[in-house]
Order: structure tokens, then sequence, then C-alpha cells
């Protein structure tokens, strides 16, 4: 038996690309030489990440300006000052506001697929953000011609066409929440979109949820997964990919999760921590899958890492090297495990 092993998506872009992002915002290189750096860097991501022997990739989500914005970037319909997500450490992220409707998507996750298909032999997987990261850029105070419910069914369109774009490039698809700790009011918007879908195009479908990762600190990891999960659990979803290994209780978690790992559902528990700057090594994976099996029916268990190793583009304070070795220990260590288990 072979437990499937996965990534969450984000690899840090190489230092040209951001050099490169910077000097065509400030008009300095053309949008040719732009597409160029981008190329290099997803085959170049790619490349490596076949290395690691990870039996699905991504393409590192080196186009992405962020993990959330991609579907905004260049809209003349925003202004500054919307939600601001303070971190542990102090810095903040903050979303832009929409200053008018209708809310159409700029950038579909698919059309990142177009240049990593072309480099990737094995197969792709492709995260998109969900609706209800997107809600949060709807004014509080209202917009005068365009209610919120008129921007939660764009939305919902939106996102469904999303997902549905990239189902239709033959790839599963990882819907991105990671505020997923503050979601229990989010569920309905996203249970929207995903009841557009099919039961066999659900099974291709899945959520990450972690307290979030952004320079090597978190947002939302005071928030108890025990009062997360009964609102997760009902997204109508098969696979969840659920940051774990940097949890101080992680039995206590598992045993949660363990209560959840029921039907056709497959619970991806995160072995490796893209905070943490130590590698953790194959044994180490190895050891942590075993614990989630004695949870988890193997048949419903995969391995994952905890989040992506960069969610926003200018995001360094994990190198490439590092994210390498950490994939390679993961899918090792699953490995490992999985040889166990199978034997
Ligand atoms: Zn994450």
């Amino acid at each position: 038996m072979t437990l499937p092993t996965e990534p969450i998506g984000s690899i840090p872009r190489p230092a040209q690309l951001i050099e490169g992002i910077r000097d065509y915002g400030a008009g300095r290189i053309t949008a040719d030489a732009l597409e160029t750096l981008f190329d290099n860097a997803v085959r170049e991501t790619i490349r490596r990440f076949e290395d690691t022997g990870s039996p699905v990739i991504t393409d590192g989500e080196q186009r992405k300006p962020s993990f959330a914005t991609y579907p905004i970037h260049g809209s003349d319909k925003l202004s500054p000052g919307g939600v601001s997500i303070a971190f542990k450490d102090g810095h903040t992220r903050q979303l832009p506001l929409l200053t008018a409707g209708p809310f159409r998507y700029q950038t579909f996750a698919a059309s990142y697929l177009e240049s990593a298909s072309k480099h990737a032999s094995v197969p792709l997987k492709q995260a998109v953000v969900a609706a209800s990261v997107l809600s949060l850029l709807y004014p509080a105070e209202g917009l005068p011609g365009y209610s919120r419910e008129e921007f939660q069914e764009d939305l919902v369109s939106e996102a469904a066409t999303d997902i549905r774009r990239c189902l239709a490039a033959g790839v599963t698809v990882q819907i991105d929440l990671t505020e997923g700790r503050l979601a229990n009011a989010f569920v309905e918007l996203n249970n929207r979109v995903l009841n557009q879908f099919t039961d066999d195009e659900r099974r291709r479908i899945g959520v990450h949820t972690c307290p979030g990762g952004d320079q090597d600190s978190t947002h939302s990891a005071d928030v108890d997964y025990a009062q997360l999960f009964p609102a997760l659990f009902r997204l109508e979803v098969n696979n969840f990919f659920v940051q774990l290994s940097s949890e101080p209780d992680r039995a206590r978690v598992l045993k949660l999760l363990g209560a959840q790992a029921t039907g056709s559902r497959r619970i991806f528990v995160g072995v490796t921590d893209p905070i943490d700057p130590r590698i953790e090594t194959a044994r180490e994976v190895r050891d942590r899958v075993l614990e989630a099996a004695t949870y988890i029916d193997p048949s419903r268990l995969g391995t994952t890492d905890d989040c992506g190793f960069s969610p926003f583009g200018d995001d360094i304070s994990t190198s490439r090297d590092s994210a390498f070795a950490k994939i390679r220990a993961r899918v090792e260590g699953t490995a490992m495990a999985s040889a166990v288990l199978g034997g």
C-alpha cells in the first residue's frame, strides 16, 4: 500500500523573478521579459519538484501574486484599506476593498496550468482561493447599486468557474481556506460553490486549512481545531489537507480527525512545517505518519506539507533549497511508513 502524498502549492519565487516583478511594476522591463522570467521559474520549479519524487506536484504558484489576490490582481475596481490580517510576529497583510460591481475575476487559476503542463511529466494539482476569502473584499458599509447579495452571487459564479476550468484541464483542485480557523460563517458560501459540482467532480476537489503562514509567522494558530472541525467537515469535498506537524498536541488533533475520517473522505495530514527552518528527516516523517495511522484508517490517510512554502509572492523567509528538502523528506518518509503499514 502506498499512501498518497501531495504538496499544498507554493514554493518561494527565485530572487530574479521577485526583482523582475518589481522592475516590471516600475516600467523598467517589458511584459515579454517578465514572461520569460515567469516561464524560467515555472520550468525550474517543476524540474526540482519532480526530482523530489513527489507523485503530485504544482508549479510552485510562481505566477500568483498571492494565494488570495490572484483573481483580482490588476483590477481597477479596488481601493486600499480592506480587511487587515494580523500575524503573530506583528506584521500585517491587508486586502483591498471592492469599489464597484460587477465582481469579475481578472485571472483564473487554470491559466497557470498552460505553461506548467508543458513542463510537467507527473500529475499537477492546482490551488484556488476559497470564495469565503474573497468575500472579505466587499465593504462593510455596502456599495451603492451593488448589494452584498449580488456580489455573493457573482463571487460564487466566478469561484465555480475557477474550479471548473482546472477540472477541465485534467488536474485536481485544492481550495485554499487558510482563514479556515475563522471559517464557521463561511461554510455556507463555499458550499454554494461546491454544490455546483457532481459527486464525481467533488472527488477531485479538496480543501486546505491552516493557521496561515507568511514570513515564518501565523495569524490564527490560537483558534482551536476542536472549534473549527465541525464547520470544516461540513464542506462538501472529499479531500482535506490539514496542518498538523506544528500542532503542540498532535495526538489530540489526530483523535478529532480520526472521528471525521469516514465514508469517502481522505485526510492528508501535514508532516512537514514550512515555518520551522529545521529540515525534518524522513524517519521523523515516517514516525508522524505511523502515529497518524493509529487514529485514521490508512485507507483514508494521506500526507502533505503543513502549508505552502510562500503563499505570498514576495515572502523569502524560506529558501527554495529548504522547501524542496522538506518535500523530499515528506515523500521519502511517507514511502517508509507505507512499507511498514503495507507489510
Ligand atoms: Zn496554508
